[in-house]
């Protein structure tokens, strides 16, 4: 089977795309998600945490205390690659046990932020990224989540710039407000669909 992965900058509309994949029968794994919830969830990494961070990684109720952890790795780069040394082993042990589950489809999507800063993008066969003008994407997510454009901006600027992306993509998906979305997906996915049969013959 083909293993596929999908990215974008935050606001580039990368989860609307993968709900439509999802609606052609793609399975996707939504990689960011799913280290939110193994953080909290996967007993063996939920110890790492603590023995690094200590008590205050998580609340009473045992829910990662994210400001927390965020201030604290924030301007520490040595404790914050040791975290990530802890949570990237994890969930990409946890997509593969996944993607061993997925049977009866062509390919498998894997939705990550940092798919080719993490340098994940190198476990997949292909790679799509969604891009969109910067100030599409700030207005998105303003509204998406209601927080201030300055806020939005030093997200973005904490990522991989979208044209690095694009220049290392297999497919790219433009939603730029002009472009229909879906056509665009389809054609991919028939792409895709074409790819994985020329695999297995
Ligand atoms: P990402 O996952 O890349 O951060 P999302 O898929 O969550 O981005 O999209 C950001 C916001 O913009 C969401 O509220 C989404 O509904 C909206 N959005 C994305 N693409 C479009 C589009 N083509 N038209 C209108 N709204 C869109």
């Amino acid at each position: 089977m083909l293993h596929v992965g999908i990215t974008g900058g935050i606001g580039s509309g990368k989860t609307t795309v993968c709900k439509i994949f999802e609606i052609l029968g793609i399975p996707v794994y939504y990689a960011d998600e799913r280290a939110k919830w193994l953080m909290e969830h996967q007993a063996s990494l939920v110890q790492g945490i603590l023995g690094l961070l200590g008590q205050e990684a998580y609340t009473g109720e045992g829910k990662l205390n994210r400001s927390w952890i965020s201030g604290k790795v924030f301007g520490n780069p040595e404790l914050l690659s040791q975290l990530n040394a802890l949570v990237h082993p994890a969930v990409a042990q946890d997509g593969f046990d996944w993607q061993d589950r997925q049977t009866d489809c062509p390919y498998t999507l894997k939705e990550a932020a940092l798919l080719f800063e993490s340098g994940s993008y190198l476990l997949l066969d292909k790679t799509i990224v969604v891009t969109a003008p910067l100030e599409l994407r700030i207005k998105r997510v303003m509204d998406r989540d209601g927080v201030p454009r300055q806020a939005v901006q030093e997200r973005i600027d904490r990522q991989m710039p979208e044209e690095d992306k694009v220049r290392k993509a297999d497919y790219v998906i433009y939603n730029d407000g002009q472009r229909l979305l879906i056509p665009q997906v389809i054609a991919i996915h028939q792409g895709l669909v074409e790819a994985a049969k020329a695999m297995i013959s």
